[in-house]
């Protein structure tokens, strides 16, 4: 170790690689993936940064607790666990690794919208019941569909290159980016009224914002013009369940693919029991849903991709 860079305080488990590059770069690794947070808090001592999936939020009383804290790494994509405007005002570099992720998200949504358009989850409880039912399980192909994709970030866009095989019409409302049309020259980039008036399929890709929180909601559901299969692998808050649910009663919503569900833990780790609500029961029951347990991004490729991203931006700010 010649150039020793201080600490890194690990309070979740990551892919080792991180460990190994960060250490080979002269900083030393601590784990801390036992401590509560206000171990951590009370037991500190001017790391230099803290790596984090989901554990704990670190808020302004976690940062102020950690003097000397140069970087805050968030294994995954999303940062609505740290307070970064805090954490700024502080100078501490907040970075995490939506790169590391992306594809895998793209994989999954592609396989719940096929499960959904083919009914695959129903079919196969079926057969394995001994039911053998073909014109009830009848599917819609998604070629010459249109589909909206909400964000157009890193999954929002990886999503949509895996569609372009498809020949589908895909449409974009992002308006914070400027899609280049050269990598996608089948995205179109358009108005959210656009999305309400075209769509069979709405995809969402949004981080989690003031803005973003319940975006689809009754009012939202209602101004599609045809009835839509909706997909979320962002974050379950971006989604008012009770108006899924209703919309799915109405018809409005004919399927739901949801990794993210409103009632999760903020670690995401568990659904929390006591929010074992009306809504959330119609979903687990329903045989127009497929759900899953917030593992878009969660395959074993992006274990490491995520510490591979994460060990090339520290190192690229700390030279
Ligand atoms: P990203 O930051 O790369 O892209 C998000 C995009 O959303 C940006 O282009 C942004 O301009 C756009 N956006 C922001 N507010 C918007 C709004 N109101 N309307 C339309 N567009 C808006 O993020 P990403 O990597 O694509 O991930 C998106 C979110 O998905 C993450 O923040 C995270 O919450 C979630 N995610 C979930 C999993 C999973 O395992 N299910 C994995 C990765 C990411």
């Amino acid at each position: 170790m010649t150039n020793p860079k201080g600490s890194v305080l690990f309070i979740d488990t990551v892919h080792p690689f991180l460990q190994d590059a960060l250490t080979q770069h002269g900083f030393t690794c601590v784990d801390a993936y036992e401590l509560s947070k206000e171990d951590i808090m009370q037991q500190w001592s001017n790391h230099a940064g803290i790596v984090i999936r989901s554990r704990f939020k670190i808020d302004s009383a976690f940062l102020e607790a950690a003097s000397g804290l140069k970087f805050i790494a968030r294994a995954g994509a999303g940062m609505e666990n740290i307070d970064v405007a805090s954490a700024q005002s502080k100078a501490v570099a907040c970075i995490h690794a939506p790169e590391g992720n992306r594809n895998a998200v793209a994989e999954q949504a592609l396989g719940m919208l096929l499960m959904l358009k083919n009914h695959l989850l129903r079919a196969d409880r079926e057969v394995r019941d001994g039911v053998w039912l073909r014109e009830e399980n009848r599917g819609t192909e998604l070629e010459g569909k249109t589909i909206g994709i909400i964000g157009f970030g890193n999954t929002g866009s990886s999503f949509a290159r895996k569609l372009q095989g498809f020949d589908m019409n895909i449409l974009t409302y992002d308006p914070y980016v400027s899609i280049d049309k050269n990598s996608f020259p089948n995205v179109k980039q358009v108005s959210l009224s656009e999305i309400f008036e075209q769509c069979d399929i709405l995809s969402l890709h949004v981080p989690l914002t003031e803005e973003t929180r319940a975006m689809v909601d009754g009012d939202f559901l209602s101004k599609f013009k045809k009835a839509i299969s909706l997909i979320n692998t962002s974050r379950g808050k971006v989604v008012d369940t009770a108006a899924l649910v209703e919309a799915m009663k109405s018809g409005k919503v004919t399927g739901a693919a949801l990794d993210v569900i409103e009632y999760e833990s903020v670690s995401f780790e568990n659904l929390d029991a006591s929010k074992m609500a009306e809504p959330l029961r119609y979903l687990i029951n329903s045989d127009r849903t497929v759900l899953s347990p917030h593992i878009a991004g969660w395959t074993h490729e992006s274990h490491l991709k995520i510490s591979v991203v994460l060990a090339e931006k520290i190192i690229k700010l700390f030279p």
